[in-house]
């Protein structure tokens, strides 16, 4: 089976097309031109997975794959979308129906307008939307694959909104703390009207990322900054490998860990897990902080409570880990160590928060066997995409034998990208 399977890439695309492709569809479907163009991307976490919602650091990038909008304002109160990658044409609704729980009631044709119209509604609870709007929507983020062409959207529409409502001095989408206050906007409507949990990572980076460099977000503080990784200049780069697999249709998996998490911070005493362990986390804060657990709860370490709170403890740990690699003196071993810490993650993600599955198990496997220095699932889990941190010379071959590991257990086609940090959500036109 071996030898003839192609892998197959996604490209990014010209912008410049893209841009004049999303005015064009806008001109057609409205009658009239938009007043500007935005965009956001989607994004990869290089580590901190399932943590955000734990008050823990992440460290994601945003990916060259956006999703673009062009927009212009209403003065009538109304919404009206329509999306190039959406079939059943155009959705149109007033801004004063946009309630907590909407999606539901959309007909399925028209949920995904629910991230649309969430934004402008969380943001006109504070005075700071729009009163109505046109949206017209293409992208290039892969939709379900893990990558968050939910937040991309969602923080794209943010930054139109944003710039379309009335006069203001400032725009928030132009200053650091503005953007934090978007992508609040955005969480609260990807959390209350589309009812889809979330904790906060995809909007950061889509928002606050850097080009050529990885966010360090924490989710306690709502502090951040960047690390530049240097990884191109050391001859690396990380493969995404989208998995084409969805095997959980709602997120009741992501819930239920949530819920997990939750239940174990109130029987520590703690308002978030990051709290029962120190400022900077060591292996040894990990470990006492499970045997304070023990103590407490009276479970086992192999009870299921106890391997979910061993995943978000160590994965903290990790988290702090990959920032010393990067902020400390060059180690020439610095990239062998990062791909080490990668596998650790995957594995406390298979086995201690069993969110994996035999598609991103393989994908990881495969990456590894191709000479990855380490690989990783990303994003909710049970599906979606992998990470595999790869000298750049070995990344087409490595891409082709994941492809024909899949060929060979029967999977779908999966697809790749090139994961470079690049720009945050931005207007365009
Ligand atoms: P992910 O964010 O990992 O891609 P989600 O399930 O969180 O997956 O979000 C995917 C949903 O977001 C889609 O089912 C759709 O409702 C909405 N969506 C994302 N991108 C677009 C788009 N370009 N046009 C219309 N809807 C979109
Ligand atoms: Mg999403």
């Amino acid at each position: 089976m071996s030898g003839d399977t192609a892998a197959q890439w996604m490209e990014p695309g010209d912008e410049t097309q893209i841009v004049d492709r999303v005015v064009q569809e806008f001109t057609a479907q409205f009658g009239y031109a938009p007043a500007g163009v935005w965009s956001a991307p989607g994004r990869v976490n290089l580590i901190g997975e399932h943590i955000d919602y734990n008050g823990g650091a992440c460290m994601p990038f945003a990916i060259p794959e956006r999703t673009w909008v062009a927009a212009a304002a209403r003065p009538d109160g109304m919404l009206r979308g329509v999306s190039l990658q959406e079939s059943h044409g155009d959705v149109e609704l007033p801004l004063a129906q946009v309630q907590p729980g909407l999606t539901a009631r959309l007909p399925e044709s028209q949920t995904w307008f629910g991230y649309v119209a969430g934004v402008p509604w969380a943001l006109a609870d504070t005075g700071e939307g729009i009163t109505g709007a046109d949206f017209a929507i293409d992208s290039t983020v892969p939709i379900g694959a893990g990558l968050s062409s939910s937040a991309a959207l969602s923080c794209a529409v943010a930054l139109a909104s944003d710039a379309l409502a009335d006069a203001r001095w400032e725009r928030l989408g132009d200053t650091a703390e503005g953007r934090i206050r978007l992508a609040e906007a955005c969480v609260r409507s990807e959390n209350e009207i589309v009812r889809a949990s979330t904790g906060g990572l995809d909007q950061a980076a889509s928002l606050r990322s850097q080009e050529g460099a990885v966010l360090v977000c924490d989710f306690r503080s709502g502090e951040s900054f960047t690390v530049d990784m240097g990884l191109e200049a050391a001859g690396y780069g990380i493969l995404v490998i989208d998995t084409q697999t969805t095997h959980q249709l709602l997120d009741g998996q992501y819930a239920s860990r949530r819920q997990a998490c939750e239940t174990a911070a109130e029987r520590l005493g703690v308002q978030v897990l990051r709290d029962a362990l120190p400022e900077r986390v060591t292996p040894a804060d990990v470990d006492e902080a499970m045997g304070d657990w023990y103590r407490r709860s009276g479970e086992s370490a192999d009870s299921e409570t106890s391997r979910r709170l061993h995943h978000v403890f160590s994965e903290m740990e990790r988290v702090q880990a990959v920032i010393d690699l990067f902020e400390g003196t060059p180690d020439a071993d610095r990239w062998q160590r990062l791909g080490t810490i990668l596998d650790a993650s995957h594995a406390s993600l298979r086995d201690d928060y069993e969110v994996s599955c035999p598609e991103l198990d393989t994908a990881v496997d495969a990456a590894r066997s191709a000479g990855a220095l380490g690989a990783r699932m990303v994003g909710g889990g049970f599906g979606g995409s992998a990470i595999a941190l790869l000298p750049e010379p070995l990344m087409a071959t490595a891409a082709t034998r994941i492809a024909e590991a899949f060929a060979e257990a029967g999977f779908a086609e999966p697809r790749f990208l090139r994961a470079v940090p690049s720009q945050p959500g931005r207007r365009d036109r």
